[in-house]
């Protein structure tokens, strides 16, 4: 455990990782101090598997924009900035967006952002408004937003800052170091949710460098995890319509997935779907149980590994990582909890007591 790193002082993903980065002392350092999140105990859920297996939650969500997009935007808005780029563009569901507006931002530079209208959580879109984004929703879904965009960067002068942006995945690696240093040792197993599947490639590259550096032993089983309206990479074939209350990975056509089938094989990994309905027990046991509010897609790890919780080795280390903050979609936190809200009483001691039935 390297607790010098993980200081007040942390000086952001890049300048802490630069011997592992593609940077330069000439690469101008976009930062809003992202990465070092917690690894958290999550007892509940150890409880709900037995056997001694230690689950952690790796609790991305608190980055500066409340996703682990920011661990890639470091790297691909300075990336930018050094090759001089004055404007980026992105499709998204929203996380991507926020964090690419406000590094872009940061920056000085423009940032385009286009939207599936109507799918974007409110939390995600409040972002990107504030940090001055220019947005553009089209009637049209994630692929379609991604094809336009792909089109748009390669015939204008602007920058793509998806996960097909090598940058990205350089940057959002760095979660699987600190996993290691925490733990001093990777763990036996990795849940992840998955999209566009950039973050679960990325994982997988800085897993396999530290145990290359030999900074780790073993390398993780990489399981990951799409809901089930919305999983090509289960079914091994393009969701046209995909649909799912986890809006973070509502993609029908993920640009990683080579990388990600590979990832499964070299991994011994396995991909699952759960339901919305299990995505969503997964959401309020955390709230309720361990007082972590994460994003539904961010459920969707914690629902898959109860699902396959008897495939879990005795004693095995599993970390699950939670890629997004609870308060990015109020909406679906309001819709989907299982509090008693009394509303309507009236404003006395009296009526309130009864009600509290202490
Ligand atoms: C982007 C995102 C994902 C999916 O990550 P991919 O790299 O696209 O697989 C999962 N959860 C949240 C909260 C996200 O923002």
């Amino acid at each position: 455990m390297s607790s010098k790193k993980f200081s007040a002082n942390w000086p952001g993903l890049i300048e802490a990782y630069k011997d592992w980065l593609p940077v330069t002392s000439k690469t101008p350092v976009i930062t809003l101090q992202e990465g070092a999140t917690p690894l958290i105990p999550l007892k509940s859920i150890e409880e709900i598997i037995g056997r001694n297996v230690k689950v952690y939650a790796k609790y991305d969500g608190l980055n500066p924009t409340g996703s682990f997009k920011d661990r890639g935007m470091t790297m691909a808005i300075s990336k930018a900035k050094e090759n001089e780029c004055k404007a980026v563009i992105c499709a998204s569901t929203g996380n991507t967006s926020a964090s690419a507006a406000a590094y872009a931002r940061r920056a000085n530079m423009r940032a385009f952002v286009l939207i599936p209208d109507g799918y974007v959580a409110q939390g995600k879109l409040a972002q990107a408004l504030v940090y001055g984004a220019e947005v553009l929703a089209i009637k049209g879904n994630f692929d379609r937003a991604l094809d336009i965009v792909q089109e748009i960067a390669a015939n204008y002068p602007v920058t793509l800052v998806n996960s097909v942006n090598p940058y990205r995945l350089q940057g959002q690696k760095t979660a699987a170091f600190e996993i290691i240093e925490t733990l001093g040792e990777a763990p036996d197993w990795l849940c992840i949710p998955m999209g566009n599947a950039g973050n679960i490639s990325a994982y997988w590259m800085g897993f396999v460098e530290y145990y290359k550096a030999n900074k780790s032993t073993i390398l993780p089983k990489m399981m990951g995890f799409q809901a089930s309206g919305s999983a090509p990479l289960v079914l091994e074939k393009r969701v046209n319509n995909p649909e799912t209350i986890a809006t973070a990975i509502r993609i029908g056509n993920p640009v990683n997935k080579e990388k990600a089938f590979n990832v499964k094989k070299e991994s011994k990994g396995k991909f699952l779907d759960v339901s919305d309905k299990e995505i969503i027990k997964s959401y309020n046991l955390l709230g309720k149980n361990e007082g972590i509010f994460c994003e539904p897609a961010s459920a969707a790890s914690i629902a898959g590994l109860l699902k396959c919780k008897k495939e879990i080795p005795n004693a095995a280390t599993v970390v699950c990582v939670l890629t997004g903050n609870g308060l990015k979609d109020p909406d679906c936190a309001i819709k989907n909890n299982e509090a008693s809200f009394f509303s309507d009483l009236e404003p006395d001691l009296e009526s309130i007591v009864k009600k509290m039935e202490l």
